[in-house]
């Protein structure tokens, strides 16, 4: 063979390879490229447009009135979503799930029932599509009949009852401590299909939280003084109860949860530090507390099916050595934070019924890093200069925390 023809030959070869692997299916992820609503005399009718087929969950829950899809993870080509009123639907929000599944979850101002949930193969030029019929019932229908699942994804299971027994109760077994280096769980807040707060400048809070978290972790490390690990690493949905479970489960030494909230009065900025109390500092802390603890309604999570120990532990005596080291720290942080002229609120150490906050055997804080509702701090906590800074600050009060620790053990 010449080396003309030798060089043609490898030409169609590679073309030949690139032709065959263009056509194989490709296991990433789905697209979901249009979400519609049908009104009907009946019942309502939605329709979702895939690029292929897939299995789904589809189901109702209460208080409030949710109706949620469960898909494989799928990338949202459709825009926003103009939620039918008439159809009861208030709301359209979707993310990720766990690994591998995406949820949607429509708010409902009223109760409804699915009637029909199927999937359509591709027609001619009409696409895979997902459709659910549902109609308005009485609140007492929507008792009789919310418990109907339909589609038989596998979701592993979030909406059945998983029961964390023996999760944040005193007398669970608690983690033998190490001789090892403390061990730290930095908390992202929120994620997945729940945003948290949605800054002045479109940046969501899951996101700043999350760059930050990072942050904090890589200078806790630097240091070689400390393990540090996260209760999510990606864009992921975590229940408040599973982030208490994770810090537990690994023996946590300190539990820092971030966020960074939004409040309706948009001049107000500063940062605060969160320690777990009954009964809230003020009225606008309860409120904060109250939104903190919603967001496993947001990502249509069962809350009747979860476990009501984390309510009970509050009274326990077992957390009363555990809150008084996370006042401390909580103290100890907001210091750092104003002797590095980072600006924190008048009060800035706060107590508040956080749920995040109530496992009995690791000293909590949940660091409110600044507003999202207000400009000039969303810009800040979107840049990764000013996070180091603040991630600096929260690092001295860690290092000031542990040599306190140090010092109660030697004595
Ligand atoms: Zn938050």
């Amino acid at each position: 063979m010449g080396s003309r023809l030798f060089k043609r030959f490898i030409q169609y070869c590679l073309l030949s390879l690139l032709a065959v692997f263009t056509f194989v299916p490709q296991s990433q992820a789905l697209d979901l490229d249009a979400v519609r609503f049908g009104l009907h005399q009946d019942k309502t009718r939605l329709v979702l447009d895939l690029d292929r087929s897939a299995d789904f969950r589809a189901f109702v829950l209460g208080d409030p009135y949710r109706m949620v899809i469960d898909l494989p993870a799928f990338e949202w080509k459709a825009g926003d979503v103009d939620s039918p009123h008439n159809a009861g639907v208030l709301e359209t929000r979707h993310g990720n799930l766990k690994p591998g599944i995406s949820r949607i979850v429509f708010d409902m101002n009223r109760p409804v029932s699915i009637q029909k949930a199927f999937t359509l193969p591709r027609n001619g030029d009409k696409p895979p599509r997902l459709v659910i019929d549902f109609a308005n019932v009485s609140a007492g229908l929507f008792t009789r009949t919310k418990s109907s699942v339909f589609g038989t994804l596998n979701v592993d299971d979030v909406q059945s009852n998983v029961a964390f027994k023996g999760l944040a109760t005193p007398s669970a077994p608690i983690p033998p401590k190490k001789a090892e280096k403390p061990l730290i769980m930095i908390d992202p807040g929120h994620g997945g299909v729940d945003p948290g707060a949605v800054g002045s400048n479109g940046v969501y809070e899951k996101k700043v939280v999350l760059a930050l978290a990072k942050e904090l972790k890589k200078q806790l490390e630097d240091s070689g003084q400390y393990r540090v690990k996260l209760t999510r690493e990606t864009d992921i949905f975590i229940k408040l109860s599973d982030r208490v479970k994770i810090a537990r489960e690994h023996g946590a030494d300190l539990f820092i949860s971030i966020h960074a909230d939004s409040l309706e009065n948009h001049s107000v900025s500063g940062a605060s530090v969160y320690t777990l109390s009954e009964k809230a500092s003020d009225a606008q802390t309860a409120r904060l507390a109250a939104r903190e603890n919603k967001v496993d309604l947001i990502a249509g999570i069962d809350l009747s099916v979860e476990d009501q120990d984390v309510v009970t532990i509050l009274t326990e005596l077992a957390m009363r050595d555990t809150t008084n080291q996370s006042k401390y720290f909580a103290n100890t942080l907001v210091d750092h934070l104003r002797a590095d002229r980072l600006k924190t609120l008048d009060t800035a150490h706060r107590y508040a019924g956080f749920a995040v906050l109530k496992a009995p055997d690791v000293p909590s804080v949940l660091i409110e890093a600044g507003f999202m509702s207000n400009k000039n701090e969303a810009n800040q906590l979107n840049s990764a200069s000013h996070r180091k800074k603040i991630a600096k600050a929260l690092k001295k009060g860690v290092d000031r925390y542990f040599e306190q620790v140090r010092k109660n053990q030697r004595i």
